[in-house]
């Protein structure tokens, strides 16, 4: 299996070496050359892996097709390593639980569980992963990694949970100085591990990505210390996302011939973007919903054709805050798929027209019809006043509490039922994370995960720094050797 550039560079790429890179050369993103078919033969023999030996399993299968410079056993050794009931909460590591309206049988409706790992957010399901295989490959090539990232919440917390105390890695963090919820600030500044900095800006989330860029474009500084980003666009997550879309599929179902759509509440396309790869695997899903909250980039190109990427003063502070993006970090991959993977098309999209334009608009492209009907993405979006209704109505209906974002989702897959199709929707985070929206809604506060109690009180390491790009510097390379 080799990797491509969507913009069209030369260089074909094995999974390693892309393990270890954000972008492409040319700044486009890594894709695979073709994606590997699952036919009725092999989909049959997945669904037997998934219910004879379980998630590790399957997800060592669909990953084996898309990394062939990783040994087999070791491979099947680090699924097993990171998709353990210690890890996850359940043995089934993404459990489907029923959400039906009541007395309404069909259609059905579930919600996928991806958020029971180590940050109660779905991001854990790849970070996981990605901190064993970053370890597994850094050991392999005896060098070390640096990763300097911006986080407003769920990212950050899921990269240091799944790089704390791992070999060759360190993790600096910054996140907004006082903007996280307490949850989030207590879950992130009480890792103790050496190998992680917590960096808080006096700033907003915009300020923290400014100097992540500002570090990023000085390549002398960034080859000295050896940095390197987790962040949405690397291949590997996107990967590791594919495999519950299968889990999910399998336990929906119980028979080949059987469709299910799939609704997944999206900030920067990687999750669903997931799903696309999944279904052009031949995973059968009728529909990819794209659930979006306010900053509605994605449910505007759905709906319209038109791409318009928000500024600062556009993009809205919301309830559900994971999904406040101006534009969509993933979103390259699916458009240059849909241009048929026309590479040269899509570097004057992404490359030129998006910085200088602030748009690009494909409503009279024949290709745009394509999204709906040949790839099966639909879209819709939701507000704060929604997601209070969906939670109090999930609540009262199935006594489940649902966090914001999933809340997001649910309202979006209940606009979009088809009785003969059932409907799964991806739980993205645990309520716990965003407790002020669940006592605005119910008046009630979220349970919270035992292993959680009194996080709030627990000592906390983090430095808080003007945002200053040269203290910041300063303050990586005296903690680097
Ligand atoms: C990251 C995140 C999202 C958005 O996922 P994308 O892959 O960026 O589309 C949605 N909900 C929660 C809780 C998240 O943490």
């Amino acid at each position: 299996m080799r990797y491509l550039s969507t913009r069209g560079h030369a260089d074909r790429k094995q999974f390693c070496e892309i393990l270890l890179e954000g972008l492409a050369p040319d700044g486009g993103l890594y894709l695979p050359e073709s994606y590997p078919q699952i036919d009725a033969s092999a989909l049959s023999r997945l669904r037997q892996v998934w219910q004879s030996e379980g998630y590790a399993a399957l997800a060592f299968e669909v990953l084996s097709l898309y990394i062939d410079d990783i040994p087999r056993e070791d491979l099947l050794a680090l699924c097993r390593k990171t998709y353990t009931v210690e890890v996850f909460g359940t043995k089934e590591i993404v459990p489907l639980k029923p959400l039906q309206a009541a007395g309404q049988a069909q259609p059905e409706m579930f919600l996928e569980a991806l958020s029971n790992g180590p940050t109660l957010a779905f991001k854990d399901m790849a970070m996981q992963l990605l901190g064993n295989l970053f370890e597994y490959e850094l050991a392999r090539r005896g060098e070390a990694l640096n990763i300097f990232g911006a986080t407003s919440g769920d990212t950050g917390s899921a990269a240091e949970y799944a790089m704390r105390g791992k070999k060759g890695v360190r993790v600096f963090m910054t996140s907004p100085n006082g903007r996280m919820s307490p949850f989030q600030q207590a879950q992130m500044f009480s890792l103790l591990d050496e190998n992680i900095h917590n960096i808080a800006i006096d700033g907003v989330f915009d300020d923290c990505q400014d100097i992540v860029k500002a570090v990023s474009n000085d390549l002398d500084f960034k080859r000295q210390y050896k940095i390197g980003t987790v962040n949405s666009i690397n291949w590997a997550r996107l990967l590791a996302q594919v495999v519950y879309y299968f889990a999910g599929y399998f336990q929906a179902t119980t028979a080949n011939g059987q469709k299910v759509s799939f609704t997944v509440p999206s900030g920067n396309f990687g999750n669903v973007c997931a799903g696309h790869v999944a279904r052009m695997m031949g995973l059968p899903i009728e529909h990819l919903l794209v659930a979006t909250n306010e900053n509605d980039v994605l449910d505007e190109f759905f709906r319209k054709g038109v791409y318009r990427v928000r500024g600062t003063a556009d993009t809205h502070e919301t309830s559900s805050p994971s999904m406040d993006i101006s534009k969509a970090s993933n979103f390259e991959r699916f458009v240059f798929d849909l241009l048929e993977r026309d590479a040269p098309k899509t570097q004057s999209i992404f490359g030129d027209g998006l910085s200088r334009d602030g748009f690009f608009d494909l409503s009279a492209d024949p290709r745009f019809a394509k999204a709906a009907h040949t790839y099966g993405f639909q879209s819709g979006k939701s507000t704060h006043a929604d997601r209070l209704h969906t939670i109090q109505q999930v609540y009262a209906q199935n006594g489940i509490m649902v966090d914001p974002h999933t809340a997001d989702g649910i309202k979006v897959a209940k606009e979009h039922l088809n009785p003969a199709v059932p409907m799964i929707v991806l739980e993205t985070a645990l309520p716990i994370k965003f407790a002020a929206t669940l006592v605005e809604a119910l008046g009630l506060e979220p349970n919270r995960p035992a292993q959680f109690e009194g996080i709030e009180k627990l000592p906390k390491r983090v430095m808080v720094m003007k945002a200053d790009v040269a203290q910041i510097k300063a303050y990586i390379a005296a903690h680097c050797d």
